[in-house]
């Protein structure tokens, strides 16, 4: 497995494994890898003759008074991990290489896909997650790149990107892997004390009562967000609660498939996200 710390470094590998006429698979990361990471890479693994992933905690995402600093770096655990599930190359980027003093040029998805949800309560991070994957995609020239449902709105916004920019990537979504007890993986749920962590499962459990819900004939959005809301009484703050179009995100009253049910809150100091799709049956 090869460690490449360049863009440089990282195309030219790239087009090495692409004149030999196998396809490049590609999973971007935040490291601190877990098992929803694994199953991205387990799709590219499969489908792709060579897999790369990136680890880069990408500073331009993170608002002023958010957890850059904190986040968990664990690049040795994340390396042998990597390494078991048949990954090829890992590009590590350094943050002042990515973003150098003199950094100018930000890539921006307008209206309602960036300003909606997560977009309202994180002013400027989807520009930080489309600028920093655009850069990625530049230097990783993949076929196929995976991305978690998980991050519904910001699979939303690069697949908007991907389309506008002309990049050629098919960008394949996975769905959310979760704990046995049906908490979302996350690499923040570390910061979860073990009490913290049993409130958040109100979080799963709430989705699953708008699932429920809807299983038994209920259209009205408002109805189903109330008794989302209702059941998350043990989190600290709610962020939001929204039904929207799973494609455009636009806020249904009526809710017909494909939509999305997504949540966003906090529980003691970590802002925690999660959601499911409702699709046609
Ligand atoms: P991150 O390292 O948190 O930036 O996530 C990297 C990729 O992993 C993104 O495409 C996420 O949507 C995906 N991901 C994170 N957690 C999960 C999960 N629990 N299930 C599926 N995909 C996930």
């Amino acid at each position: 497995m090869s460690v490449l710390e360049t863009a440089g470094a990282m195309r030219s590998w790239s087009l090495e494994q692409r004149t030999a006429g196998r396809s490049v698979g590609f999973v971007p990361t935040m490291g601190a890898l877990h098992e929803g990471h694994a199953s991205l890479i387990r799709g590219s693994v499969a489908d792709c003759d060579v897999t790369v992933i990136s680890i880069f905690v990408n500073p331009a995402q993170f608002g002023p008074n958010e957890d850059y600093e904190r986040y968990p770096r664990t690049f040795e655990a994340d390396k042998g991990m990597a390494e078991d599930l048949g990954v090829d190359a890992i590009y590590a980027p350094d943050a002042r290489a990515m973003y150098p003093a003199d950094y100018a040029t930000y890539v921006d998805v307008l209206g309602p896909l960036t300003e909606r949800l997560c977009g309202r309560s994180r002013p400027g991070h989807f520009r930080g997650v489309t600028t920093v994957v655009a850069k990625l995609f530049n230097a990783v020239q993949p076929h196929r790149a995976y991305f978690g449902q998980k991050d519904a709105q910001q699979l939303a916004v690069i697949r908007r990107m991907t389309r506008d920019l002309d990049f050629g990537i098919e960008i394949v979504e996975l769905p959310i892997v979760r704990e046995a007890d049906g908490l979302a993986r996350s690499s923040r749920n570390q910061y979860l004390t073990p009490e913290e962590r049993e409130r958040a499962l109100c979080i799963p459990r709430a989705l699953e009562k708008g699932r429920a819900l809807l299983a038994n004939g209920e259209r009205a959005a408002e109805t189903v967000r109330q008794a989302v809301r209702d059941a998350l009484a043990e989190v600290d703050a709610i962020d939001y609660v929204e039904l929207v179009d799973a494609e455009t995100l636009e806020p249904l009253a009526e809710i017909r498939p494909p939509a999305l049910l997504a949540v966003a809150a906090r529980v003691g100091e970590t802002r925690l996200i999660d959601n499911i799709k409702l699709e046609a049956t």
